[in-house]
């Protein structure tokens, strides 16, 4: 999975800045080991790029060409051939440079780019940087910093998503953006919208869009905003920041331009299959699943893009309902408190509560399956498994329009040949027991609760009793007050940046 997130960009207090002199930063020329022609050639475009990073320092302002070294793009088969057949490229980290600049009158800057040790690519990453560098002389901000995180697809095109942050006098974060650039590792070349979307892509971005942007529970309120609704038109240019690698497709939005406030960027990701009648060009990830039309469950648009991966949190998660009383009760304290659970529920329940499925739904909390009738799966035959499923999956589309994302076995009991028929989906167990069921008591179930809270963890609980739904409204607030995010399984995984497949089980 993509580190989309848990970008690191944040640098205005590390040390380096609070000198006063800024040059440089020449540590990092580490790299793996190639041919020596590979090397000659890098240490020249080394040297060039140092030699700019000054010129830049000295000159600032117009100098508009000290990337103009081009004669020598497109002789480098060499060098693309050396990168190419290396066994490590999936793995490779792309050893950026990073450099750090102060203009006289105290603005300063760092940018951190890649290196691909393909010249004609490399050069576009330089002009890019150099953009960049004109952008950071040019704005208001003390501070701006560049930093950048890369994916792969195919161990053919690379995708690097730089992002940028402006801090004002006071330290604080006033501005961010996105730029992203796309490129043929094995032709060396660039790839715009053009080369990787059909046109009628742009017409299922809009939908998709705007479709996640409405079940943001942060953005919903705006998407029939003018500004909203002009900025997410089928235009090519709405969508012309991406990125991609083997599972999917992430499309960047500056908040800003999508709402006419705020600094945020939002990452929407769409799986490959969903995609794969609309690009030209062709990923194996697309095509291995393409007969798949659920898509791929765990890059949905209900994972929220506002929690914050640094801080700990905490995936509640609630089995055996819907409840008709319990289970809205725990919603309306989740909402109150801007968060979200998984409720794993049985068929039968599902049934005969649809609106509260969709209530669920509705709220931006997971649904996951829990068998139809609450069975012991290890001892059901192959067919018996299928159908405890599919009856609750079909329960839950009829309310809610989509299948369940996870799947928890009653009593926790599985083997492999479970594994191996409900492979839809992930099996999500729990760290955490908190024994409700047994208790049946309030104070006993906050206390259960509070005294196994810890970071990452995946809590049992059960939206039946009313003792637990009465304990969620004490320590829900309680686990907020101690710091921690409450959010979805599909979401912990998510940030935790577990891979997830389906038949898998987690967090066992
Ligand atoms: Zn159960």
């Amino acid at each position: 999975m993509a580190n989309k997130g848990r970008h690191n960009y944040d640098r205005y207090n590390r040390g380096s800045y609070s000198g006063s002199r800024y040059i440089y930063s020449g540590n990092a020329v580490t790299r793996k080991k190639k041919r020596g022609k590979t090397i000659l050639i890098v240490s020249v475009v080394l040297v060039f790029l140092l030699s700019a990073a000054f010129a830049a320092f000295y000159m600032l302002n117009g100098m508009s060409l000290f990337f103009k070294g081009e004669s020598e793009i497109g002789s480098s088969e060499t060098t693309i051939n050396t990168f190419i057949d290396s066994s490590e490229i999936k793995h490779i980290s792309f050893n950026g440079e990073k450099y750090e600049s102060r203009s006289e009158s105290g603005e300063s800057y760092m940018i951190s780019y890649p290196l691909t040790n393909i010249k004609t690519i490399d050069s576009q990453i330089a002009e890019k940087v150099k953009y960049f560098e004109k952008c950071a002389v040019s704005s208001d901000a003390r501070f701006t910093s560049y930093d950048y995180t890369t994916e792969i697809a195919d161990n053919t095109y690379l995708s690097v998503i730089f992002r940028s942050a402006e801090y004002n006098d006071n330290k604080e974060k006033f501005g961010e953006d996105v730029f992203t650039m796309a490129f043929n590792l094995k032709k060396g070349s660039s790839l715009k919208n053009e080369d990787v979307f059909k046109k009628d892509f742009y017409s299922f971005a809009s939908e998709y869009v705007r479709k996640y942007f409405k079940n943001n529970l942060d953005t919903k309120a705006n998407v029939d905003n003018e500004t909203f609704v002009s900025a997410t038109t089928a235009d090519e240019l709405h969508f012309d920041q991406f990125s991609f690698n083997d599972k999917q497709c992430t499309l960047y939005f500056n908040e800003k331009k999508l709402f006419a406030s705020g600094t945020k960027i939002y990452d929407v990701s769409i799986s490959l299959p969903k995609i794969a009648d609309y690009l030209k060009i062709s990923l194996s990830g697309a095509e291995s699943e393409k007969s798949d039309t659920s898509g791929d469950p765990y890059i949905s648009p209900t994972i929220r893009d506002n929690l914050n991966p640094d801080k700990p949190m905490i995936a509640l998660t609630f089995d055996d309902g819907p409840h008709y009383s319990n289970t809205e009760r725990i919603l309306n304290t989740l909402e109150n408190y801007g968060s979200r659970a998984t409720f794993f529920v049985i068929g039968q329940n599902a049934a005969a509560y649809p609106e509260i499925l969709k209530e669920i739904s509705d709220a931006g909390c997971q649904i996951g399956n829990h068998s139809n009738d609450h069975v012991n799966l290890t001892e059901q035959s192959d067919k018996k498994i299928k159908e405890q499923a599919s009856l609750v999956d079909e329960a839950v589309k009829k309310a809610t329009g989509s299948e369940t994302t996870a799947f928890r076995p009653p009593y926790g009991s599985y083997n492999e040949k479970v594994q191996k028929i409900l492979n839809k989906t992930p099996l999500i167990f729990w760290d955490v027991d908190t024994e409700d069921w047994e208790l049946r008591d309030k104070k006993k179930v906050i206390d259960s609760v509070m005294k196994q809270a810890g970071d990452g963890e995946i809590i049992l609980l059960h939206d039946i009793y009313d003792s637990t739904a009465e304990a969620a409204e004490e320590f829900i607030p309680k686990l907020i007050q101690k710091g921690y995010q409450l959010v979805t399984v599909e979401e912990l995984l998510y940030y935790k940046n577990i891979e997830v497949n389906g038949g898998e089980t987690y967090p066992w």
